[in-house]
């Protein structure tokens, strides 16, 4: 397989971008090597700017559950910028795109679009904080949030640990009000609440974390951050930025049926162009401006051709049996790559949820929290991603990164797509 085009593109790249990209984990520092600079996607595929063909499961990271290049929201996109990009008033397609979440997902009432994830979960914090009046927030050890800064925070030893910046350019007083704790310790959890009575605004959580790994919590844990959260007066955030629309239309809050305060939802919102959003009951979300006191904007919010791009795409999801069509899909994946594992007695574990997948080089039943990832297996995840890669199946660069199953994917491109994962841990664990 030749690079020599990415390659190229990336030595330029260098000169005009802090590691030659505009989002680090792109750069491939994790894996080595040179990243693929895509020109094209359709369907399933991706190709590169050497003309390499790959069967594509990163999917831009999450947003693309119907693949790429999706024949109605390009339609959608190319009819909606005919009549300009963006206004900065109100436009008609916000409301069909709120509509249409709204009426299909029972536990929000009202919802406010913005450009980003990150956008989104900043909010959510400042929107948690001034509705009740309270400063601190309690984050989960393995959970991402886009990097606002004062979530960008590692724990510290001990178990109810004020955060440490994990960036340069955060004050340390902006992480002071956040309280990290181990994922699936509900004990911690009751902990802060005691230390810290009365001041606590929010418990934010990925339901199902998948940025760190996939670490998938125990049901009964985040109902018990439910009855914590209600019944010490503070907000319980879903951060379903990468779980809303992707394992149902009401995400993993309709999948285990707990009914956060607020929820954040981001990448498949829409349909592959930069939106988020937060949501919640009317009563919360009257405090936001102009309403409330909160104060949130945003000179592209709600842009016309993102938010028609969006509805394009979630009303494909909607259509019935689309996430159980999605579901049996992957489950193929995973059952023929389980069968090659148990076969050659690999030290390697499938964990699935939905259309979301991770392979874990450990022999480990679960892993519930990030201190259960072994960092020695980045080793070999390296061998693996790149035969992978060499193969022509594209993921995320990083062992941390989960896989996400489309809509496009045919029956034989994921019989493919298994023979390729399984070459590839013959290769990486010879
Ligand atoms: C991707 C992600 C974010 C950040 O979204 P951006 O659009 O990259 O800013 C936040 N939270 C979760 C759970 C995510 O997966």
């Amino acid at each position: 397989m030749s690079t020599e085009k990415s390659e190229q593109l990336f030595e330029k790249a260098k000169t005009l971008f802090p590691g030659g990209v505009n989002s680090p984990v792109r750069a491939f520092g994790s894996v080595g090597g040179t990243p693929r600079f895509i020109t094209k996607g359709k369907g399933s595929r991706v190709w590169d700017a050497d003309g390499n063909e790959y069967i594509d499961f990163c999917g831009s990271w999450g947003p693309l559950i119907l693949g790429h290049a999706n024949e109605k929201i390009e339609n959608a996109i190319i009819e909606t910028v005919k009549n300009g990009p963006s206004f900065g008033a109100p436009t008609l397609q916000e409301n069909d795109l709120a509509d249409l979440i709204l009426s299909n997902h029972k536990y929000v009432e009202r919802i406010r679009f913005v450009s980003s994830g990150t956008e989104a979960v900043m909010s959510a914090i400042r929107l948690a904080r001034g509705y009740t009046g309270r400063n601190k927030i309690i984050k989960f050890e393995g959970c991402y949030h886009g990097h606002v800064d004062s979530l960008l925070v590692k724990a510290g030893s001990g178990l109810v640990t004020f955060g440490n910046s994990s960036s340069a350019g955060v004050p340390k007083s902006f992480v002071d009000e956040t309280i990290v704790i181990a994922l699936n310790d509900e004990e911690a959890v009751k902990a802060a609440f005691e230390e810290h009575k009365d001041e606590i605004a929010a418990v934010i959580i990925e339901p199902i974390p998948a940025n760190n790994g996939l670490l998938l919590q125990d049901g009964k844990f985040l109902r018990a951050l439910r009855e914590i959260c209600s019944d010490e007066n503070a907000l319980l955030i879903f951060d379903e930025v990468i779980s809303g629309f992707r394992v149902g239309f009401e995400g993993a809050t309709g999948l285990y049926d707990i009914k956060p305060d607020i929820i954040t939802l981001g990448k498949i919102i829409g349909g592959g162009m930069p939106v988020g959003a937060f949501a919640a009951s009317e009563k919360i979300m009257n405090s936001i401006a102009p309403l409330g006191p909160v104060y949130q904007a945003g000179t592209l919010s709600g842009n016309p051709v993102a938010m028609a791009a969006g509805k394009a795409a979630l009303e494909q999801l909607l259509e019935p049996d689309f996430y159980t069509a999605m579901k049996k899909k992957t489950r193929k994946l995973v059952s023929a790559v389980l069968e090659h594992i148990e076969e050659k007695e690999y030290k390697v574990r499938m964990f699935s949820i939905g259309s979301i997948y991770w392979i874990a080089f450990t022999d480990r039943p679960s892993i519930r929290s990030s201190s259960e990832i072994d960092p020695e297996s980045m080793n070999i995840y390296r061998k693996f991603y790149h035969s992978l890669l060499n193969n022509g199946f594209y993921i995320g660069p990083s062992g941390y990164e989960v896989g996400f199953v489309n809509a496009a994917h045919t029956e034989e491109e994921l019989a493919e797509a298994a023979r390729i994962i399984n070459l590839s841990l013959d290769v990486a664990l010879a």
